[in-house]
């Protein structure tokens, strides 16, 4: 009996597969802590956590993990996440960046899949942009409250949406338009903390970690790439969007299929013998030959 025996339906080897799966959390403002959470208790084994924010008074209604001790220490926010998914899963592996994710965009590169708990449109496109180049499925959350007229009260809405290869991508789906960047830009510095809470994180972060346990598990096929799943927090109902189900051209128009990989990757300095790139020293080109060959050999 293991500590997951209760979820064996989720298919042959899926213990093995979350285990050996690296999730990256981009942001671990309220969103990301569910997240984080959750997949601590599926038993994904590893982790890349960024964040450059430490926790604030503000954040305890809705950062889970988050503690009145560590607002009094002032505690980053990827040291509590790292502490919540340990104390867990002691085996898990967590490493994590106490800064801008674009400043360990080499851990990002690794993973499996990357959760963004971003709430800024411009964050959002760059992540997805990263994303789109490796090849790696990207879940965006985002949660908004709208006043609604006088007397009406406030508007709890939200979305979960996976762009992956052959999928629309946040730009298709009018997640990231330049209207919301340029209003973004001009409201640069003004715009405060934006309103959350706890229990409309909690929804979208499940069901965005459902779309990462779909995505490495055998548990339920899914129709076709990508998703766009939409959550009214007043009626509670989440269903899926009808942008996305209407989405039918042949691909994305905004991220080539042959834009991808490394740009700062040159195949000329690993090619031994070519004159005009920059001298590979011996030892490597050894080193590659001889994984060429293993390679090779093996299948
Ligand atoms: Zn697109």
């Amino acid at each position: 009996m293991t500590w997951l025996d209760r979820q064996t339906f989720l298919g042959a080897n899926s213990e093995q597969r979350l285990a050996e799966m690296t999730v990256g959390l981009v942001g671990l403002g309220g969103g990301n802590s569910h997240v984080a959470q959750q997949l601590a208790h599926v038993g994904v084994g590893n982790f890349v956590l960024a964040d450059a924010d430490d926790i604030s008074l503000t954040n305890l209604n809705r950062l889970i993990g988050g503690t009145s001790w560590h607002v009094l220490k002032r505690t980053a926010k990827v040291a509590i996440m790292k502490g919540m998914i340990l104390a867990i899963n002691p085996k898990a592996r967590v490493e994590i960046h106490r800064k801008q994710w674009q400043l360990a965009g080499d851990s990002f590169k690794r993973c499996d899949v990357i959760v963004g708990g971003l709430d800024n449109v411009r964050g959002k496109d760059e992540l997805d942009a990263f994303c789109r180049r490796f090849l790696i499925p990207y879940i965006d959350q985002g949660m908004d409250v709208h006043k609604l007229g006088r007397g009406h009260g406030h508007l709890v809405a939200g979305q979960v949406v996976l762009s992956e290869p052959g999928s629309p991508c946040l730009r298709c789906m009018g997640i990231v338009t330049d209207e919301a960047l340029a209003e973004e830009s001009r409201k640069y510095g003004a715009a405060g903390g934006r309103p959350q809470v706890v229990w409309s994180n909690g929804v979208l972060a499940s069901l965005a970690v459902g779309l990462v346990v779909q995505i490495v598990t055998p548990w339920s096929r899914r129709a076709r790439p990508g998703a766009y799943l939409s959550f009214d927090g007043n009626s509670g109902l989440v269903a899926e969007a009808e942008r996305f189900r209407r989405w039918n051209a042949a691909s994305c128009p905004h991220y080539s299929s042959i834009a991808v990989g490394d740009p700062s990757f040159d195949i000329r300095k690993f090619v031994a013998g070519n004159v005009s790139a920059e001298p590979v020293p011996m030892r490597w080109t050894k080193w590659i030959m001889r994984s060429v060959r293993k390679w090779t050999s093996s299948e």
